[in-house]
């Protein structure tokens, strides 16, 4: 077991909600902190206001994460008169550092949506809005006989996942030839002296992404001094990631009975909806936190009801008009979850790489709103 440095965390946090999926707008990844520093101690929150500042210096955390950003809009100046900037300089005088994963995480598969949904008892969900989809490159590679399955071992960390199936390639049988010139340390045959031998082509998948890691192990895991491999752009798209999620209820309810769930679901203090109360719903949309401008996305899905938080009177008369339930559960309501599954997952994250880290739930943040009962 050895203790990380943040920018261990950090490579834990990025493997969760890759940067890439962030909105343009957003300010996700480090806020504050000193990414050489160690960490063994961990907090998760929504918000990096007073209450989770304050628990994660009174347990003694070296880091804090959370779902909002704490430096969302760029600083004029920093001043401790205004409430952010004295939240900084109180981070960085307990040696608190801040990061913060944001609609990087709404659209994670297994991020805030994928865990509002499985909370509000939606299933076979796909993003409500496609906002990043993977680009794929084909790759061939000759291989000599009998060192196949090393050189297929280490491109299958990266490649070969085609939709619910792993480790797929195709391989072909041919011959290649090569002659080996002054300098060169051949595997085979003798320099000067024309060589053919009996190779596979193995053909995979691989994602953009990964196309520089996968030829590194590739090249270290060939027996060839200079391994041949093309590398193809395809037309092909891979997976789709975005903002909120559709799919379906087990069994049809009434929106009523659905809006009660949802709170009890949700155990937050109050939901609103705009609908019929008896009509049946079975496809639902979601977005946590604010997705009322998904309105329309939801009903051209063909979704009987959208739930979210943040709805606007303008918005609800808009829902009316399509003929589309909306239903609110608030932003906190919709996005508290956010901490435990981020404490969950970096635990699990950490147990898997031997870091020595305790990860904690702030338990102390509670809803802007007070509701009369
Ligand atoms: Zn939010």
């Amino acid at each position: 077991m050895t203790i990380p440095k943040l920018s261990d965390i950090i490579g834990i946090i990025n493997k969760i909600a890759p940067q890439t999926l962030a909105e343009s707008w957003d300010a996700v990844g480090l806020q504050v902190g000193d990414p050489a520093a160690p960490v063994s101690r961990i907090m998760t929150a929504l918000d990096p206001g007073e209450p989770a500042i304050d628990a994660a210096i009174a347990s003694r955390c070296q880091l804090l994460v959370t779902h909002h950003p704490f430096i969302f809009k760029p600083l004029p100046r920093l001043s401790a008169a205004d409430p952010v900037t004295a939240r900084i300089f109180r981070a960085i005088r307990n040696n608190l550092a801040v990061v913060s994963l944001h609609t990087n995480y709404d659209s994670a598969e297994g991020g805030l949506n994928d865990l509002l949904a499985e909370r509000i008892g939606v299933f076979s969900c796909k993003p409500l809005t496609e906002t990043v989809r993977e680009e794929l490159v084909k790759l061939a590679v000759f291989v000599p006989k009998g060192f196949e399955e090393q050189v297929m071992a280490a491109l299958f960390r990266f490649s070969g996942v085609m939709g619910n199936y792993r480790d797929c390639s195709f391989r072909v049988d041919g011959t290649g030839t090569f002659l080996p010139l002054e300098g060169a340390k051949p595997f085979q045959g003798a320099k000067g002296r024309a060589e053919s031998v009996q190779e596979s082509r193995i053909e995979l998948l691989l994602r953009a992404a990964d196309l520089e890691k996968a030829t590194e192990a590739l090249k270290a895991a060939h027996p060839y001094e200079e391994p041949a491999y093309d590398l193809y752009p395809l037309l092909n798209r891979g997976k789709g990631f975005g903002l909120g999620r559709i799919g379906v209820l087990e069994n049809p309810v009434t929106l009523a009975a659905y809006a009660a769930d949802v709170r009890e679901r949700l155990g937050c203090r109050s939901v609103r909806y705009v609908g019929n109360p008896l009509q049946t719903v079975r496809k639902v949309a979601l977005c946590s936190g604010s997705g009322a401008s998904f309105l329309h996305e939801a009903k051209r899905r063909g979704a009987d009801l959208l739930v979210t938080g943040d709805v606007k009177y303008h918005e609800a008369r808009t829902a009316e008009e399509l003929g589309l339930a909306l239903m609110d559960a608030g932003h906190f309501g919709t996005e508290i979850i956010a901490a435990q599954g981020l404490a969950t997952r970096i635990t699990s994250d950490c147990r898997h790489r031997r870091y020595e880290v305790e990860v904690l739930c702030c338990r102390d943040e509670l809803d802007p709103f007070q509701v009369v009962p």
